[in-house]
């Protein structure tokens, strides 16, 4: 039988990180409607930077293994991070090449490649041809090569050069070299035999993709190729060696997508294999994990014997630099990063307020004092050009202002800080502090009250003011722009006389009040559309800045609550708390408050009922 040997020539040393490369694709315009222009770009061979979101007078620089710029060709990439595992797979080791990244920041282009620029795994097997024509006959040894194809989709082990077969187990054996029975081993004697195999398995995939919801990037996509070595000689030892390329599915956030149903299962699948990826590199890269979890998924357990350990691992992390790819990216380095430096500096003069200054030029002159060639950078100037008129200074803080893409922001941060065991204490900092000015809202809750009060009893006297009217509709909730109003709370007296609608914003007010209006809002959420109209009108007249504080802190709640904290929400009672804890456990963190329906069991309804319960509590209690 085949022995995997640990180490080889000499290396002894056994080499368990997992080396991390960044891959910047170019700018296209046709990604960005915006005309944002780019958020991110490189500093060096190991250092790129991107906009601070929270602040845009700095950057956030990020350190990696190596950095491959816009302009870096496919043998450039190649030759520095691919081409030095390669010697491994022919003395018995495993290596493994992984291209990670969101969809349509290049991965596929990475390792495929096209015909005119062929990627990392044509290059690979080439390459691995051209290594073992190069070796000294009187080694003595004779090698051979074979190839599986395969896809993990949907936490399924699927054979792509056999279609139509079935979900393939994953085994090991006493020697710890994993395993899959039953999948097509082709022996290939040369770089074209390769492509006969692979290109026809590779276009049935993406055909396939299209007509079922581009599975593609929702599926990962695993070149194995073996190498076999017998030596010529008693006792004619044999050595395997492994390398996979892999095209890892998509890394952005499938909970934005709005999936359902299968959709949302499938995706929950990719999340739980990349998120065990990230575990996994994670471990690996610390050096201080008991346990790397390789069999938390399908796709660690298969790369187990070829991903840390005595193998060698290469990830390249691939980017794209609009900033529609924004929090995918940021997400994506800061699982690939090794380090991360905010720099006080901004990342665009756009964050200047400059008018006068188009804000594309801005940003090329300080181009032209970094990385990158000029021809392209004439490039790029070129087609910007029609660009530049209509962008403001502000452009891409305005995209930041967007209230969902601060719920998104705010969303996302929560989701770092919670990712970082060191970060827990400041986490803790923030739900005291978030208390506390709950707590003050309350105190401002009960003086406007005692007013609104006073004001009521003067209106009694004089039945000129009695107010019948409705009350001015304030803009919608708009987390960013500053809210000069206070909190106010309609008066109490217009309960009795208002419609409807005017009730629900005073039903916290009074048990008598909120009685009536149990009833009155259980009539009104009866005929499909009215419910709407109601929760339009509650919200609407809320103070737009105190609403949204709410908001922000239900959703703290939500994402950062223990089961105790969860139950103390309105309408969360010890069950629908555990389907929270058990969502967030496989799909990581509410990105707005909205995602709380696909938690099993709160339907659009509840979750109307939950949301104007919680935020009037917060408020009114
Ligand atoms: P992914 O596989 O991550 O979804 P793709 O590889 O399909 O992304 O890339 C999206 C688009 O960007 C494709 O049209 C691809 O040709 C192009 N692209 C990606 N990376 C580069 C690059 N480095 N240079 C030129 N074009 C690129
Ligand atoms: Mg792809």
């Amino acid at each position: 039988m085949a022995q995997r040997v640990a180490t080889g020539d000499g290396a002894s040393k056994k080499t368990s990180r997992v080396r991390v490369a960044v891959r910047l694709r170019p700018y296209m315009g046709k990604q960005d409607e915006k005309n944002e222009g780019p958020c991110v770009r490189g500093l060096d061979s190991q250092n790129l930077e991107i906009t601070n979101w929270r602040n845009a007078t700095e950057t956030v620089k990020y350190h990696f293994d190596a950095f491959h710029g816009e302009q870096t060709t496919q043998q450039q990439v190649f030759i520095s991070s691919v081409k030095p595992v390669l010697p491994y797979a022919l003395n018995g080791q495993n290596a493994s090449v992984f291209a990670y990244g969101p969809t349509g920041a290049g991965k596929t282009h990475t390792m495929l490649g096209s015909s005119g620029q062929p990627g990392m795994i044509p290059r690979a097997v080439r390459e691995l041809f051209n290594l073992v024509k190069a070796k000294d006959e009187d080694e003595g040894w004779d090698y051979s090569i074979g190839m599986s194809y395969l896809e993990i989709y949907n936490e399924k082990v699927l054979d792509l050069l056999s279609p139509g077969s079935h979900d393939l187990p994953i085994r090991e054996d006493k020697d710890k070299n994993i395993l899959i029975p039953g999948l097509t081993h082709t022996t290939i004697s040369s770089f074209s035999e390769f492509d006969k195999l692979f290109m026809p398995a590779t276009l049935n995939r993406t055909t396939a993709s299209t007509k079922l919801n581009e599975r593609s990037s929702r599926s990962h996509a695993i070149l194995l190729i073996k190498v076999v070595r017998t030596q010529r000689a008693f006792p004619n030892r044999q050595q395997t060696g492994k390398l996979y390329l892999v095209d890892l599915a998509g890394s952005e956030d499938n909970r934005r997508t709005g999936n359902q149903g299968i959709r949302l299962k499938e995706s929950g699948a990719i999340n739980l294999s990349l998120f065990t990826l990230s575990k996994v590199v994670d471990s690996l890269n610390s050096g201080t994990a008991v346990r790397v979890p390789y069999r938390d998924s399908k796709l660690t357990r298969l790369l187990q014997d070829s991903l840390g350990g005595s193998a060698h691992s290469v990830m390249i992390t691939n980017i794209a630099p609009e900033y529609k790819y924004y929090f995918d990216t940021f997400s994506a380095l800061n699982f690939a990063a090794k380090s991360k430096l905010i720099v006080n500096k901004p990342f665009t003069r756009e964050t200047v307020a400059v008018p006068v200054l188009p804000v594309k030029r801005a940003r090329r002159d300080q181009e032209a004092g970094s990385s990158g060639t000029e021809p392209q950078k004439k490039k790029q100037k070129e087609e910007k050009k029609t660009e530049q008129d209509d962008s403001s200074p502000s452009a891409h803080l305005d995209s930041l202002s967007e209230p969902s893409v601060m719920d998104r922001l705010l969303a996302l941060e929560k989701l770092m800080m919670s990712c970082q065991d060191k970060d827990r204490n400041s986490m803790l900092n923030d739900v005291a502090q978030s208390r506390k000015e709950i707590q003050e809202l309350k105190e401002k809750q009960k003086k406007y009250e005692s007013q609104a009060l006073l004001m009521s009893q003067s209106a009694k006297q004089e039945p000129a003011f009695k107010n019948t009217s409705v009350p001015l509709q304030r803009k919608p909730s708009n987390a960013t722009r500053p809210n000069k109003q206070q909190a106010v709370v309609q008066p109490l007296q217009v309960s009795q006389l208002q419609p409807l609608k005017q009730l629900a914003v005073v039903r916290k007010q009074s048990v008598c009040v909120k009685k009536k209006e149990k009833k009155l809002s259980d009539h009104v959420e009866l005929p499909g559309g009215k419910e709407n109209i109601m929760e339009t009108s509650w919200e609407s007249q809320l103070d737009t800045s105190v609403l949204e504080h709410s908001r922000q802190k239900i959703l703290q709640v939500l994402n950062s609550g223990s089961l105790k904290e969860l139950k103390g929400l309105q309408l969360i009672g010890d069950k629908k708390g555990k389907l929270i804890l058990g969502w967030r456990e496989i799909h990581g963190h509410f990105l707005k408050l909205e995602d709380l329906v696909k938690v099993e069991g709160m339907t659009e309804k509840r979750f109307s009922s939950f949301m104007k319960a919680n935020i009037l509590s917060a408020m009114g209690k």
